[in-house]
């Protein structure tokens, strides 16, 4: 199966990739919609606990198999720039696929599409670069050093908003350390990863590196995890179904690591650049509709400028053009689910029974058909205690919240179940490193916000859930330290006692 397209897999039910070869599954059929008609446009097969055993067995067959087990470091980088190649001559490929599955933006998506072979490249480098140590162990005549090895099978379990992205920041480092993965998409935007596998094929590597199941979390992805064969977990989605995978993981003592979701605080002090804070708050919550792990959907203005910040944001939220994502001047596109509409509804219904001031939007906007439109949605005098201030929602709804002091500010938000994102806007280096000291959350960004790096450790931890993707944090994740100790001393040792350091 070659050239696998939005037009290709219109009307299609997607195939599945497994030991280097796409099949049919033999499973149930899940309707994939496209979120700018409302309508299917393909279908995702569930696939059965007998197709997850045989992705796992693959990839396990892989492990032992010595064209990958016994690749080089640096042959192994050399595959990934290869592919790195082809992922660049398919970015809009790509884009478009995903596009189709969740609605974003086509130049988002583009953009994150291009950033793909950026991560492979990055990693590519680091593939023979992967080191242990020597540890002076205070006994004379023996050599202690450690190697990093490969897991072996590591199962990554992506959610819909940017699947090959999350997809991508698992499965270089993984490449990079040798392991074999097998990969399930959200059952809401599958055609990504089915894709990609093609790619991963014709850049040479080995059948059973790579495989993709595709269905339902209850299902396949339950299969998935509970398997023995997997070495580990890697997830990104909901708070809720990390806590799933996370018991699922214990039961087979499997390590997981789990990106889950955010309540981010989003802060405007009176000394900003307050247009360029206004607008990087805007960028942070209604760029892609709100579906971001990271969005800034807490937002703390000081009270001094509070007034005059809100109408900024207003003033910037009203000139959003919504409409479809494929257009180059939309800045607003759908959401992916028909259930997310309803719930920024929901979320918008109990502000206003909380006592929370509608500023702006709260609804859906006229003229754009059966799309899964939701207009940019802004509540002013929010407190942390009300809903739209707890809950992750996903989607463009931002509470804004006013903070006296830092010390306020401190204790607002840090009064979340969330540690995820975090920003903040002033021209004081001394109160902007101080933020930094005492939030709690994964990332900090100054004078900026939502501009990662592959080369920058990325992850969270209280409900935002643990573990270390990108950087060198990434090949630590998915790799294990084994410690070799030799003994040239040629000295017998007494059998009966252990050889601590005395
Ligand atoms: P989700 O938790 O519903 O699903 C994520 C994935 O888990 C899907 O592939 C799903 O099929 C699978 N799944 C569900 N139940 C499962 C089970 N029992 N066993 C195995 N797999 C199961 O999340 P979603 O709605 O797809 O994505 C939105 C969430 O993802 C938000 O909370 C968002 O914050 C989070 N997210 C986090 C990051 C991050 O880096 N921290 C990035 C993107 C999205």
């Amino acid at each position: 199966m070659q050239g696998l397209s939005v037009e290709t897999l219109t009307g299609s039910c997607l195939p599945i990739y497994i030991n280097g070869t796409y099949r049919t599954s033999e499973g149930g059929r899940i309707d994939s919609y496209d979120p700018t008609t409302g309508q299917v446009w393909c279908q995702v097969p569930d696939c059965t606990d007998a197709e997850v055993d045989a992705a796992v067995s693959a990839a396990r067959a892989a492990m032992s198999d010595p064209e990958w087990r016994d690749m080089t470091q640096s042959q192994r980088g050399l595959l990934m720039l290869r592919l790195a190649e082809l992922v660049e001559a398919n970015v809009e490929r790509i884009a478009e696929v995903e596009v189709q599955d969740n609605g974003k933006l086509l130049r988002e998506m583009r953009a994150l599409s291009q950033a793909l072979p950026v991560a492979l490249r990055y990693y590519a480098g680091m593939a023979d670069k992967i080191e242990g140590t020597t540890i002076p162990v205070n006994k004379p005549d023996m050599l202690n050093f450690t190697v990093r090895e490969p897991l072996g099978v590591v199962a990554i379990i992506i959610p819909w908003n940017s699947p090959l992205y999350m997809m991508m920041r698992a499965l270089a480092p993984c490449l990079a350390c040798g392991n074999a993965v097998v990969v399930k998409p959200s059952e809401h935007a599958s055609a990504g990863a089915v894709v990609f596998a093609e790619l991963m094929k014709e850049a040479g590597f080995p059948d059973g590196v790579f495989n993709v199941i595709t269905g339902l979390g209850q299902t396949a992805g339950n299969a998935l995890i509970t398997h023995p064969g997997v070495n580990k977990i890697d997830f990104t989605g909901g708070p809720a179904t990390g806590k799933v995978i996370a018991k699922g993981a214990a039961e087979q003592l499997t390590p997981a690591a789990l990106e889950l979701g955010g309540k981010s605080p989003h802060v405007v002090c009176d000394d900003a650049d307050l247009d360029a804070a206004a607008n990087g708050v805007v960028a942070g919550i209604f760029a892609a509709a709100g579906q971001t792990c990271v969005a800034g959907s807490r937002c703390f203005i000081q009270e001094n400028v509070y007034d005059a910040v809100v109408e900024k944001i207003v003033e910037k939220a009203r000139a959003i053009t919504i409409g479809d994502p494929r257009r180059d001047d939309v800045q607003l596109g759908p959401l992916a689910l028909w259930s997310q509409v309803e719930k920024v509804a929901e979320f918008t219904e109990s502000a206003k029974a909380q006592g929370a001031t509608l500023a702006f939007g709260g609804g859906r906007p006229d003229g754009l058909g059966d799309g899964w439109y939701v207009e940019p949605t802004i509540f002013t005098n929010v407190t942390n205690d009300m809903r739209i201030a707890r809950e992750e929602i996903f989607g463009p709804l931002l509470a804004i919240l006013k903070f006296r002091d830092d010390e306020d500010l401190m204790q607002q938000a840090n009064d979340s179940d969330f540690a995820l994102a975090s920003g903040i806007w002033t021209r004081n280096i001394q109160r902007a490193l101080r933020f930094m000291r005492r939030i709690e959350a994964g990332m900090v960004w100054i004078n900026t916000y939502r501009s990662p790096s592959v080369m920058s450790p990325s992850g969270g931890h209280k409900d935002s859930g643990y573990g270390k993707h990108n950087g060198f944090a990434a090949i630590e994740e998915f790799s294990r330290i084994k410690t070799v100790v030799i003994d040239y001393s040629g000295a017998q040792q007494d059998a009966f006692v252990m050889r601590v350091n005395k």
